[in-house]
């Protein structure tokens, strides 16, 4: 098997005209970006806020382990599926974010045969996005310094700025510094520090957005900080709003690619799975349910974190009504779930695998309470066993009377996933999905963050000291409260703790620290230690990454 940058390369793309066709967007509402990019700009499609959505399918997974799940793959591969099987149909998926890229995890393109091109420019630069959304945040932060320089009129405390700066790269220097040295005409110093950009609140805000006066609306109630008796400080208070969507005004347009079979792909926004909800732009996705029969989407992290938060956060804000959604499982991984270690996974093991089985078992029931229909991928390995593919569809279809499809796309492409699309159709269009969030907005946050934890997490419930309780309770007093709540906890658990595979139950999730995101519109509740500024590996693939002979990028993975 060729690695995934040389089946990217050896693709033959389409001109991006020639795809917008196919989705039915006019050469008139396209901003390209070289050949094979566009930005869309939705005012020149006709028509078009008074087209029906089609139907909303969201791709997630199991916890995710070492071993690899695959939900890029399967977006891109389902997509190609339905496409295959003549249906219209579009993907709306996250950029990538650079730091990962020179990491230890790859780009976010997918993979194998199931990729969305061109993935250089997908997975670096692109269409300059996520440095339109590094500025506006950083202007933001040189507004706040700026404003303090000047005689702080407004009196922010600058004990307690809540805004520190990003930048879209892996550097764990940059966790914590001190801004404002060298003398008296560059401010007063203080404890600063970067976090990713993906982790940024404008992020957030960029990709619940739902058109630039919403926008702007957003950023105005971000709170970077308090005065000394307690009052919040926010963007609009500093004036800052305008200049910020200025930068961000052109971002906001969603970016169209193709994937290797030529279906149309949307990849705007990308928010962090753990202190934000981890899904990409709801201007891209609007926009792709009206264009587009179908619309397959991915949540960042496991069905816990991601698609709780897809349905409880976007869903519920933006008015999406999801009609299926697909949870991807491995062999590998549910054998990891089941107490495997990581250098036995390619043999067979019939007694783990089953022991493995109870995470999927969570999630699949844990969907169900959104009223949404699941159907189970199993994205097929080299190593997988045809005994443990069925014992997987057996305890699928009798024990949780959900289908379980072997899915091929990353060895075959849209070939591969024929009768996964066929299945969705099916149950996108059996009327089963009837959508409602887990809770309703005038639930306490306290008791919000409870019922992810009992209903989700299978906990017992949650637990937080005397300032945590007590910020809940600022927090309602200045009327957050209705609001949802966005958990940042490990991806590897239904608990906190990423060493509990399967589905534990009989935990108790502690609630470290409370941030409030008022312009994306959550309430964060830390539970656990989450990473806003990620490092580098020992040998980060930076160091396998260059530039060839023929002038072509190698490395990127
Ligand atoms: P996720 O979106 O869940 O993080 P991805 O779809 O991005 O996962 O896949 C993660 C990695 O695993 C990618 O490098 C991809 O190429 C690889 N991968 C996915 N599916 C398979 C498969 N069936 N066989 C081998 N490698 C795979
Ligand atoms: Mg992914």
């Amino acid at each position: 098997m060729p690695t995934d940058i040389e089946i990217a390369r050896a693709a033959t793309l389409q001109p991006i005209a020639d795809i917008a066709a196919k989705a039915g967007i006019p050469a008139a509402a396209l901003e390209p970006y070289g050949k094979f990019i566009a930005k869309v700009d939705t005012h020149e499609i006709p028509d078009f806020a008074a087209r029906p959505d089609g139907k909303l399918i969201l791709v997630t997974a199991i916890n995710p382990t070492p071993a690899g799940e695959g939900k890029t793959t399967t977006t891109v591969g389902l997509g190609d599926g339905l496409s295959r099987i003549g249906k219209r149909c579009m993907i709306a998926l996250r950029e990538p974010s650079l730091g990962p890229c020179f990491g230890v995890k790859g780009g976010a393109a997918g993979g194998g045969y199931a990729q969305i091109v061109p993935m250089e420019q997908i997975n670096l630069h692109f269409t300059g996005d996520f440095h339109a959304i590094t500025s506006a945040h950083n202007l933001l932060a040189a507004l706040i310094d700026n404003h303090v320089y000047w005689g702080n009129e407004l009196g922010i405390d600058t004990r307690h700025i809540a805004w520190r700066r990003v930048m879209d790269m892996n550097d764990r220097a940059l966790r914590s510094t001190v801004s404002s040295l060298g003398g008296a005409s560059n401010g007063f110093p203080r404890e600063d520090g970067f976090d990713i950009t993906v982790a940024s609140e404008v992020m957030a805000i960029f990709c619940l957005a739902t058109d630039l006066d919403d926008l702007e609306a957003r950023l105005g109630k971000v709170v970077v900080g308090r005065t000394r008796d307690k009052r919040p400080v926010t963007a609009a208070d500093l004036k800052a709003t305008g200049a910020m969507s200025v930068l961000l005004k052109d971002a906001l347009m969603p970016n169209l690619v193709q994937t290797l079979e030529g279906t149309p792909a949307f990849v705007h926004g990308g928010p962090f799975a753990n202190i934000a909800h981890g899904c990409n732009s709801v201007i891209a996705t609007r926009t792709a349910l009206k264009l587009a029969d179908y619309v397959v989407t991915e949540a960042g992290f496991g069905a816990d974190l991601g698609a709780e938060k897809f349905f409880d956060i976007k869903c519920r804000k933006a008015g999406l009504k999801p009609a299926a959604a697909v949870i991807v499982a491995t062999v590998r991984a549910l054998k990891m779930h089941g107490g495997a270690s990581k250098e036995v996974l390619g043999q067979e093991d019939l007694a783990t695998l089953e022991a493995g089985l109870a995470n999927l078992a969570r999630h699949v029931g844990n969907i169900r309470k959104f009223g949404v229909p699941p159907i189970v991928a199993i994205n097929h390995f080299t190593s997988d066993t045809p005994a443990e593919h069925a014992l997987i569809a057996n305890f699928c279809r009798n024990h949780l009377g959900v289908e379980a499809v072997i899915c091929r796309h990353w060895a075959d492409g849209g070939a591969g996933t024929e009768e996964l699309a066929q299945r969705v159709v099916a149950l996108a269009e059996g009327g089963e999905a009837d959508f409602a969030p887990l809770y309703p907005d005038a639930m306490p946050l306290w008791d919000k963050l409870e019922t992810v934890a009992r209903e989700i997490y299978g906990a017992d419930g949650i637990s937080g000291d005397a300032k945590v309780r007590a910020r809940f309770t600022e927090l309602e007093a200045a009327g957050y409260g209705h609001l949802p709540v966005c958990v940042a906890k490990t991806q590897y658990s239904f608990s906190a703790d990423p060493t509990l595979r399967g589905a534990p139950t009989g935990h108790i999730v502690p609630v470290r620290e409370v941030r409030l995101s008022a312009g994306a519109g959550f309430v964060v509740a830390i539970c656990g230690d989450i990473m806003t500024m990620p490092g580098l590996p020992r040998v980060p693939a930076a160091e396998r990454i260059h530039i060839d002979e023929q002038g072509r990028i190698e490395g990127l993975f």
